[in-house]
């Protein structure tokens, strides 16, 4: 009795599959008509593929399918961006990371393209100097495009240049900081700009920002390189690593958590 309730189940089981890969095809064929007439039962415009990856959340909220680049244990995955020696920025025992002053950038080995990006970060509680030159800190998508790291807090700057902004490029929409001294998350967006064969951009990159769950950058629209001085450059360029800053300013910045997710 058992047998036949299990064979009986299988069977079903199977049926159910086969009428949903029928379903699929048919209402796939149906939706992509979409210049025929208009369908008329809620079937022909419902398909079920392709099946969404599954993905669990682990600890600290890191994804399972994400690229840990950096969870407190050490730099493997970093290099200094000055010389690609080993990274000098000081490693603390509470799982983060502080910019070593006049160490210099340091950058991941890895290069990325488009990509999901996961960042916390957080100035020093002792407050020094102002304007750009507290707790300035960034990070640079494609060691190129920078989203910047600031203490704005009773700290007013150029508004383009203030935390959250596209460097020089696009105010964020809010200023969303924790209180001095707080941990601050960026979560990142990124598509790559593209180039063609002559190394023309044929399209600008995009970036989305939000800081600390709060929507700073809406889909913006790179115009280039964030320059101090000067304006956006386009140089054709591929994949390329993420790097973030030393300001060289005894900026003191710390992060921790840092994960991506590859677009493409
Ligand atoms: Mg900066």
């Amino acid at each position: 009795m058992r047998v036949t309730l299990i064979l009986f189940g299988i069977l079903a089981m199977t049926s159910c599959q086969q009428n949903a890969q029928n379903k699929t095809l048919q209402s796939e064929q149906e939706v992509t008509k979409n210049d025929g007439e208009e369908p008329t039962k809620p079937e022909a415009t419902e398909f079920y593929e392709p099946v969404p990856p599954k993905v669990t959340i682990g600890e600290f909220g890191v994804p399972s399918d994400a690229i840990v680049l950096f969870d407190g244990s050490g730099f493997a995955e970093w290099v200094s961006a000055v010389d690609s020696t080993e990274v000098q920025w000081h490693l603390n025992d509470d799982g983060s990371m502080t910019v070593k002053d006049q160490a210099g950038d340091i950058q991941t080995k890895r290069n990325f393209g488009s990509i999901q990006l996961h960042v916390e970060w957080k100035s020093p509680a002792e407050v020094q100097r102002e304007g750009q030159n507290r707790a300035n800190s960034g990070v640079f998508l494609q060691s190129r495009y920078e989203v910047q790291v600031l203490d704005n807090n009773d700290n007013p700057t150029y508004v383009n240049g203030q935390v959250g902004s596209i460097y020089k490029q696009s105010v964020p929409l809010a200023m969303a900081s924790q209180a001095t001294g707080e941990w601050n998350a960026y979560d990142i967006i990124f598509h790559a700009p593209e180039f063609n064969a002559a190394g023309e951009k044929t399209k600008s990159a995009t970036i989305t920002v939000l800081h600390n769950g709060v929507l700073v950058q809406d889909h913006f629209e790179i115009e280039g390189t964030t320059e101090y001085i000067g304006w956006p450059k386009n140089e054709a360029h591929g994949p390329a690593p993420l790097k973030l800053q030393d300001h060289r300013d005894n900026s003191r910045v710390s992060y921790r958590n840092i994960w991506v997710r590859e677009l493409e």
